[in-house]
Formats: structure tokens, C-alpha cells, sequence
């Protein structure tokens, strides 16, 4: 049983106050939805603190949209994965595409980072996916299986889920259909089998990321190997959050 999961990732935007302010409209929501998925909202570093307080005995977990590559060190601007989980986060986005193609990490780094997190007990949720000239030059699955190369072993495995985040779908508005997510989440599946275990295949979370919002999470949703969504722009509203999730769980099979 794979429960669904919703995170917010809201990238640079929203002040420590718009923040708070967030968090009060979405409570009632939170605790309404929170019996049917688990939810996660990744604000920016300087506001995970506003949040952790104003969603305290709330059922919505707190993430980082990045951390460090070690405990602690030499590492100018970088987040200490150790730090953020003794301040109450639980998840951290690693790997997503802003951060490879904006500011360059290249697979390796994203790997030590994802090793860290996991020592420091943050759960990383490793987000994948295909440049449009990748998937037109018919490279998908290779460039899936390059970046899936992040989690070395079957317990790394156990503790991380993954995000499908195809790099043409983000932000642009234009979502992959239901039909590409499914193809691309089998085939993650798969190799999580071939590599690890059936079991590990079987059980990992497998959310899908780009241009989702409340008119497509139903029809996302419904594939049944999309375990959740990760969601930017359509996630800033707490209302339209509220009502995309409750349409994703809708239809989840
Ligand atoms: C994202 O940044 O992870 C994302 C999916 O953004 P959007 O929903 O705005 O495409």
C-alpha cells in the first residue's frame, strides 16, 4: 500500500509572513485531507522555521528543496542536512531540475547529497527527468536510469521516494499526459525491482512533478503507478492546493 503523497515545492517565493499566513488557511484543509494522503510543503530555507511553528500539530510534514552535501563543513550557502532535521524537517527535495540546469549539480554531487540526508535521518525524495531534446532524441529511459544511479543501494531505496519531473513540464504549463507519466513511472518501477528487489519496486513512492494542478491531478492520479505529485506554481494558493489534492485522491486506484 502505497500511500499518496502531495508535496508543495514553492521554490523562492512566499516571505516568512506570506508563510505563516498560508498555513492558516490550509489547516482546516490539511486536517480534512491528511486522513487520505500524506502532505509535505517545501518553502525556502529561510521559512522553514515560520512554517515548522505555524504547522506544529498539523498533519503536513515540512521539507527542505535542498541540503548539504556532508553534516557540517566548509560550505558557503549550503543548508545543513543535520540542522534541518533536528529543526523539524522531514523530506528534502535533491536533484531537482532548477537545481542541475540553473546551478549546475552535476549526478555526483546530487549523490552525496542524498547520502547525507539520509545519514542525518531526512527522507530525499530524488526528482528525475528528460530535457525536451533528451526525450526527442528518444534518450528518456537512459537519462532516468543515469540520474536513478543516486541511489546506490536496496536501503538507500527503502528510505527515499522518487519524483518523475520530465524538465519540459516545469513550469511551462504543459503536462505530461496521464499516458507518458505511466510509462515513464513503469519503468522506474521496474528498475527499482531489477536493482534492488521486487519488494523495493513495489513499495517505493513514485510522484509525478511538472505543470500539475487541480484540472489534471485526477487523470494523474488515476495511473497506477503515480504515487503523488509534486507540485509548484499550483501550490502557492492554499485552495487550489486543497483542491487539487482532494481531486488526486479522488481517483487514486
Ligand atoms: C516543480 O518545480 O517541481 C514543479 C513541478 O513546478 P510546476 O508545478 O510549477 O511545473
Amino acid at each position: 500500500m502505497r500511500t499518496p503523497l502531495f508535496v508543495a515545492n514553492w521554490k523562492m517565493h512566499k516571505s516568512c509572513e506570506e508563510t505563516t499566513a498560508f498555513a492558516l488557511n490550509f489547516e482546516r484543509d490539511a486536517l480534512e485531507l491528511s486522513a487520505l494522503a500524506d502532505i509535505a510543503i517545501a518553502p525556502q530555507t529561510l521559512a522553514l522555521s515560520s512554517l515548522v511553528q505555524a504547522l506544529r500539530g498539523f498533519p503536513v510534514s515540512i521539507a527542505a528543496q535542498n541540503c548539504g552535501q556532508t553534516e557540517f563543513g566548509a560550505f558557503t550557502g549550503e543548508s545543513s542536512p543535520v540542522s534541518l532535521c533536528s529543526m523539524g524537517v522531514k523530506w528534502v527535495l535533491l536533484g531537482h531540475s532548477e537545481r542541475r540546469w540553473v546551478y549546475g549539480e552535476t549526478d555526483a554531487l546530487i549523490a552525496s547529497r542524498f547520502k547525507a540526508a539520509i545519514a542525518a535521518g531526512l527522507t530525499p525524495i530524488l526528482c528525475i527527468g528528460e530535457k525536451l531534446e533528451e526525450r526527442q532524441a528518444g534518450k528518456t529511459f537512459e537519462v532516468i536510469e543515469q540520474q536513478l544511479r543516486a541511489i546506490e543501494s536496496a536501503e538507500a531505496c527503502a528510505r527515499s521516494l522518487i519524483a518523475y519531473e520530465p524538465v519540459w513540464a516545469i513550469g511551462t504549463g504543459e503536462t505530461a499526459s496521464p499516458a507518458q507519466a505511466q510509462e515513464v513511472h513503469a519503468f522506474i518501477r521496474r528498475l527499482l525491482s531489477s536493482r534492488f528487489s521486487p519488494h523495493h519496486g513495489a513499495a517505493t513512492r513514485i510522484l509525478y512533478g511538472g505543470s500539475a494542478k487541480a484540472a489534471n491531478a485526477s487523470e494523474l492520479m488515476a495511473q497506477p503507478d503515480v504515487d503523488g505529485l509534486l507540485v509548484g506554481g499550483a501550490s502557492l494558493d492554499p485552495n487550489g492546493f486543497a483542491e487539487l489534492i482532494r481531486n488526486g485522491v479522488r481517483s487514486t486506484p
